[in-house]
């Protein structure tokens, strides 16, 4: 560290202050993510291969998640873009913000746009996707697809450089043949686990809430999860993060002991993305 208490470039390879001259480290990974908030209270995953590093939705106060980028060792000055997947404002509260303040292309679709533009505010670098259509941000190759939600033209994604693929399905109420079909031969998966079936049912929220999560728009249950998992199971899946697990409707301990059925075979280490803290940094290789 530093005196005044900022990381030294030399504490975290692979992710230096621009600009990086030339790589003397390069780093021992393919990609590497951080689920850096996850829940209806906000949204935000980095994703880096060391030199391009992007955020899938930025759905916590920009001030937020530069803090919480900074308590893992990542400089947000290192972003290169935002990858907003719908516009519900736990996807979106800090995109604007952060586009400002570090300069970041915004990519969405052109339908998200329109939906989320007020509050949003002034974006200076729009980039648009359509669904279905691959794309790439410098390394990283990025292949959005329709995921089944109540947004105008909400977005899941994979995620890949050399091989190695990281895919990113949440806010869906149920999981597609589409959705599972890019979802197949990840390294990582960061799937939403929302509740759990029972607990809604009996819950405290009001029935037409309850109606709206349990739709095909709507969030995909722990059992629903399980299901999706097994679907897209292979023996090179290393890591599955569960995520937008609801605090009033599911509990970690149950979205692990529901979706872990579905691993009952297989080394894959299975975690729960949270609300109030930031999960650990995965490293692919
Ligand atoms: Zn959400
Ligand atoms: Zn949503």
């Amino acid at each position: 560290m530093t005196p005044n208490g900022t990381p030294a470039d030399s504490d975290i390879q692979g992710f230096r202050m621009k600009p990086p001259s030339a790589p003397e480290n390069p780093p021992d990974f393919n990609l590497c993510t951080c689920v850096l908030a996850s829940g209806s209270k906000g949204n935000a995953i980095y994703v880096s291969d060391g030199s391009t590093s992007i955020l899938v939705d930025a759905g916590l106060s920009g001030i937020e998640i530069e803090r919480r980028m900074k308590s893992k060792g990542l400089y947000p000055e290192n972003l290169d873009a935002v990858l907003v997947s719908h516009e519900h404002g736990d996807h979106i509260q800090g995109v604007g913000v952060l586009s400002r303040r570090f300069n970041l292309p915004v990519y969405m679709t052109p339908k998200t746009k329109t939906a989320a533009a007020a509050q949003l505010g002034n974006i200076h670098d729009f980039k648009k996707f359509e669904c279905g259509a691959a794309f790439k941000i410098e390394n990283l190759t990025i292949h959005p697809f329709s995921i089944s939600h109540d947004a105008d033209d909400p977005a899941g994604f994979t995620i890949s450089l050399d091989g190695t693929k990281i895919g990113i399905a949440t806010d869906l109420g149920i999981a597609t043949t589409v959705v599972k079909e890019h979802l197949k031969g990840c390294a990582l998966l960061i799937l939403e686990a929302n509740h759990d079936e029972t607990m809604l049912v009996n819950g405290p929220y009001p029935w037409p809430l309850k109606q709206r999560i349990q739709s095909r728009t709507g969030h995909l249950s722990n059992a629903a999860s399980k299901n999706l998992l097994g679907a897209v199971l292979h023996d090179r899946l290393e890591y599955v993060m569960l995520a937008h697990l609801s605090e009033t409707n599911n509990t970690p301990q149950k979205a692990i002991s529901e979706v872990g059925r579905a691993l009952t075979r297989n080394r894959t280490k299975l975690a729960v993305a949270l609300q109030d803290e930031s999960s650990a940094l995965i490293h692919l290789k």
